[in-house]
């Protein structure tokens, strides 16, 4: 797999799975910019040991914010722009009954708005040249559902569907639109999961492992790179085997 010179713009790569797919993008010869939210030390010590790397403020939720980091992100890359990874992501868990219309509409806003956003701003820079890799980080709660996540599995069932969509749409430019999804990854999002939550999820897990990031990032990487040349509107399932039925 290679990605020798390609531009590519990662959502929250600071830490977690984020991280690892900026890391390997770098280590398969990418020039990555990540956008970082509230740990800016995080993102800057990070790029430190990446080469041709950059790091810049987003906030997903914030129209304006991912305007200002879409724009100065193409400005940096000269106006050619190979990959975008929609990463950044929240959960803000509860039971339907004590759930707020606010954390619904929340995650909602960070997760799936914030995915469509952030790859409409990148549409005309790929139309111009002709091509361009889409990769939204989904999950595998997207698919089989989980109790206390309404909004995090509607956003990623979502984002699924609107990849799926935008990639009939940019087919004709040879703009390709595919989803990763997880099942369970040692990060700050799960470092908090009950130990028995956690012993009782493994059961239920093929591979009797938590994935670590850089598990999810090679498949990340495989379809920003040119040997995923015919591959669009597919999510690719890194879950341990978790929803084999
Ligand atoms: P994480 O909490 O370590 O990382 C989330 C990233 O999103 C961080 O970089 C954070 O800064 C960024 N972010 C959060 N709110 C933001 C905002 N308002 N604006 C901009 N950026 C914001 O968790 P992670 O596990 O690395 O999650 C990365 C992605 O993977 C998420 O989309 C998550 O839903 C998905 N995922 C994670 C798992 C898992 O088990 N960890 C499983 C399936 C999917």
């Amino acid at each position: 797999m290679n990605l020798e010179g390609l531009n590519i713009f990662i959502t929250g790569g600071s830490r977690g799975i984020g991280a690892g797919i900026a890391q390997t993008c770098s280590k398969l010869g990418a020039n990555a910019i990540i956008t970082y939210n509230s740990n800016k030390e995080e993102a800057f010590g990070l790029i430190k040991g990446l080469k041709n790397s950059k790091a810049l403020h987003m906030n997903s939720e914030d129209p304006n914010s991912i305007s200002e980091a879409t724009k100065e992100a193409i400005e940096i890359f000269d106006g050619k722009v190979d990959g975008v990874v929609n990463n950044a992501g929240i959960t803000k868990d509860n039971l339907m009954l004590r759930m707020s219309a606010a954390d619904f509409s929340k995650v909602l806003d960070i997760n799936l708005k914030g995915t469509f956003l952030v790859s409409k701003a990148f549409i005309k820079p790929m139309m111009k040249q002709k091509s361009g890799s889409f990769v939204h980080i989904t999950s595998v709660i997207g698919q089989i559902g989980q109790a206390g996540q309404t909004n995090y599995a509607a956003s990623k069932a979502g984002i699924e569907a609107f990849s799926r969509s935008m990639a009939r749409e940019l087919a004709s430019r040879n703009i390709r639109s595919n989803c990763v999804a997880p099942g369970y990854v040692n990060t700050d999002m799960t470092k908090n999961l009950d130990e028995k939550v956690k012993a009782n999820l493994l059961k239920h897990i093929p591979l009797n492992k938590v994935a670590n990031v850089f598990e999810i990032a090679y498949p990340v990487c495989f379809l920003l790179s040119s040997d995923a040349s015919y591959i669009t509107g597919q999510t690719i399932g890194v879950n341990g085997g978790i929803n084999m039925c």
